[in-house]
């Protein structure tokens, strides 16, 4: 998704907080909006990109409750080591952070490999 796509949704950002974590970088953002069509945007996000297959976005409506893909009727996301659910994956914890953390580093770096070699 573009960006341009991204600035179409009618939101009210009311407040943006960044943090660093072990887990990584995280950014909370209190909007005002539909919470369903943001749900849909966040799956754009994550699915528009090489690198967006590696976000987490999560959408809590004013009752702090998660919006979900079954919300939406959308499939559930995948494991990107085994392709079964990502959801079961992470439950049964079928994979180490190590797997994990090492098919990210190296997609990302391939990812910046082929970045530089395109422009
Ligand atoms: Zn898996």
């Amino acid at each position: 998704m573009a960006l341009d796509e991204i600035k179409k949704i009618d939101i009210k950002f009311l407040k943006i907080e960044t943090y660093e974590v072990p887990s990584g970088y995280e950014a909370l953002f209190a909007v005002i909006s539909n919470p369903l069509d943001l749900k849909f945007k966040a799956m754009e996000i994550e699915q528009s990109s090489f690198l967006g297959r590696f976000m987490d976005i999560d959408i809590l409506d004013n009752s702090y409750t998660i919006i979900t893909r079954e919300d939406i009727k959308a499939p559930q996301r995948r494991c990107f080591l085994c392709q079964n659910s990502a959801k079961i994956c992470a439950r049964s914890r079928k994979h180490s952070i190590y797997e994990l953390l090492n098919f990210i580093h190296n997609q990302v770096k391939k990812h910046e490999k082929n970045c530089r070699y395109s422009i």
